[in-house]
């Protein structure tokens, strides 16, 4: 049996996404004309193209993609994560787990992407195998004053959605323990008592004022609220208070979203820090490093939930891995058009508020040139 030929990449383009972007909860807020993620498009001499997405600035990404391409240039993409550790080993010595680590993740979900159409099966098959068809996303909503968390949460229900996570904007950071308790219960009344409903401090956000004694009292609230999870919680690298909160909160402790490559997440996860763990596919280092950053926290009894929420192929990522990891769980961010206007066929809730794991080659979803045109300048060098 002679070997299947190579799909060798002939170029790589990163697109970026701006104009609509989402507001982010952040103290340096966002505009909607600020780039925070990119589309990658990976084109092979054989003529597939596979697409992926980062989480940071596109110009950023624009760059290192450019920086990376000695690396990449006639590499065979049908061997994602050999090509995808050659550019990691090659480029510890320009800031490893930054700017080039999530470049270089949109490019491992894109070779994923070729891999899957080349072979005719689906990315959660060939990472392994595919324990599930659906899986339940859950509509995160940046915080609000209560009387408007209340309508945010209705509209999402009444869309179908039955998980919600609400996260930034003033809990926390306006000082008020009343305030935070108030929102979190005007979120609770409005998703239903059967809903699922977390809570994301995000503390990863510029100077967050509390410490381990907040987070404490705060989640002894939470569990009065029947919250699933508590997350970010703590500054991001506060792992010996993260270990402390974990063994004294009633509700389970989730963080994780800002660590890179797999190596950095080993210390959080051996020292039990998290009860869940949820590490960005568009910026540890793509599919071939999320799914051992997966492996690694099932078998120290971490659960995984993926963070590639931000835009429709994170989301397309994250379904694949849930399916090869049995995940219960993806974020789907709400309201957001990287993530609703991107695709031909966008993806939409079943009766049951699931959404259903694409189990066409690849990642199975298609990019709309049309629509990209409303958030890129060029989006024909995504396509072929
Ligand atoms: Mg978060």
């Amino acid at each position: 049996m002679t070997p299947h030929p190579p799909a060798r990449i002939r170029s790589v383009v990163a697109a970026p996404l701006f104009g609509e972007s989402p507001k982010g909860g952040w103290s340096a807020e966002i505009r909607p004309e600020d780039s925070i993620h990119a589309i990658i498009a990976v084109h092979t001499q054989c003529g597939r193209i596979g697409h992926g997405s980062v989480f940071t600035d596109g110009r950023l990404v624009q760059a290192a993609v450019q920086v990376l391409e000695p690396l990449w240039r006639g590499e065979n993409a049908l061997e994602p994560e050999r090509v995808t550790e050659k550019l990691h080993q090659n480029t510890f010595w320009m800031g490893r787990g930054g700017t080039l680590t999530h470049a270089i993740s949109g490019i491992d979900i894109a070779m994923w992407d070729v891999l899957g159409q080349v072979a005719g099966l689906p990315v959660g098959q060939l990472l392994g195998g595919s324990y599930r068809t659906s899986v339940q996303p859950y509509c995160s909503v940046l915080m609000e004053e209560p009387a408007r968390m209340t309508d945010v949460i209705a509209g999402y229900r009444d869309q179908g959605f039955r998980a919600f996570k609400i996260g930034w904007g003033p809990f926390g950071r306006a000082l008020d323990t009343k305030l935070d308790e108030a929102i979190v219960r005007a979120a609770r009344e409005a998703a239903g008592a059967g809903a699922r409903l977390f809570v994301d401090a995000g503390a990863s956000d510029a100077h967050w004022p509390h410490g381990l004694k907040w987070a404490i009292r705060a989640a002894d609230m939470l569990q009065g609220y029947d919250v699933g999870w508590f997350e970010e919680a703590l500054k991001p690298d506060a792992l010996e208070d993260y270990v402390e909160l974990r063994r004294r909160s009633p509700v389970p402790i989730a963080g994780g979203e800002v660590l890179t490559r797999r190596q950095a997440f080993l210390p959080w996860l051996a020292r039990g820090a998290f009860d869940i763990v949820q590490p960005d596919v568009t910026k540890v280092g793509g599919i071939s490093e999320q799914r051992r950053i997966a492996w690694t926290a099932q078998d120290f009894g971490v659960a995984y939930v993926g963070h590639g929420w931000n835009t429709a192929l994170g989301l397309a990522a994250d379904l694949q891995l849930a399916t090869a990891l049995n995940t219960d769980l993806v974020e789907y961010i709400g309201g957001s058009p990287y993530v609703d206007g991107l695709l031909e066929e966008p993806f939409a809730l079943d009766e049951g508020g699931n959404l259903a794991i694409p189990a066409t080659p690849g990642l199975g979803v298609r990019l709309s040139r049309e629509k990209l045109a409303r958030y890129t300048p060029d989006p024909g060098a995504l396509f072929g």
